[in-house]
């Protein structure tokens, strides 16, 4: 039997309170905030932002990179209950970030037989600086410079799961994802933009809001 739906979830200020790309780019180099700002405003595709970011690190601190990610992350209420009932209900459940997989395994710790899939970009650490293996590229019609390509990641996992894609985020990153999803939770930057664009969403603060939303009604938009 196939699930009812499939929850994909953005990390960095949806599962994480804070954006741990920005906290942790912007602590080892404060001018990084600059580029930050320029990726936010659209002035710079997500995918040459992150590599420009990344840039920025030495290889070496990569065990300083994980206690700083692992000391200075928080969950957004509910996330921890939300996780279990989606796991306990057997719907399955993708985490998918355009952050690297070295920083989701900082904060969540190795992955459980029960907890959500990972989707991320891979972190190689053989160079002087961090550089980014991208495993899942653009697809057309999705215009391109993704990084990690979210309206990708949404159309395979409805063609996977024969299943509607539920979709939670915050932020830029999340954008050609959401347009594509059968339902969309969005708050911050990515509910501004769906607003403005006329797409239709369900505002979150928590994850206890989400899981309310989810299970009150199977309605998903047209
Ligand atoms: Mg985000
Ligand atoms: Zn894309």
């Amino acid at each position: 039997m196939s699930a009812p739906f499939v929850v994909v979830s953005d990390f960095d200020g949806t599962i994480t309170q804070h954006d741990m790309v920005v906290a942790l780019t912007c602590h080892v180099e404060a001018g990084n905030r600059a580029l930050v700002d320029r990726i936010n405003r659209r002035e710079l595709d997500l995918k040459s932002g992150l590599t420009a970011l990344f840039q920025t690190l030495p290889s070496r601190g990569r065990s300083a990179y994980e206690t700083f990610l692992a000391e200075s992350a928080t969950f957004r209420s509910g996330y921890h209950q939300f996780q279990h009932v989606l796991a306990d209900a057997k719907i399955p459940f993708y985490i998918v970030s355009n952050g690297l997989d070295f920083m989701l395994d900082a904060v969540l710790g190795p992955k459980t037989e029960n907890g959500p899939e990972r989707m991320t970009n891979h972190a190689l650490f053989d160079g002087d600086h961090i550089t980014i293996d991208w495993e899942y590229p653009c697809l057309p019609p999705c215009p391109g410079g993704c990084g990690l390509c979210k309206h990708k990641v949404v159309s395979e996992l409805r063609d996977r799961h024969h299943a509607p894609v539920i979709f939670i985020g915050d932020g830029v990153t999340d954008v050609n994802g959401a347009r594509l999803a059968d339902r969309v939770f969005a708050r911050s930057h990515l509910a501004q933009y769906l607003e403005e664009s006329g797409t239709a969403y369900t505002p979150f603060d928590t994850f206890d809001d989400v899981l309310a939303g989810l299970f009150q009604s199977t309605e998903v938009k047209a």
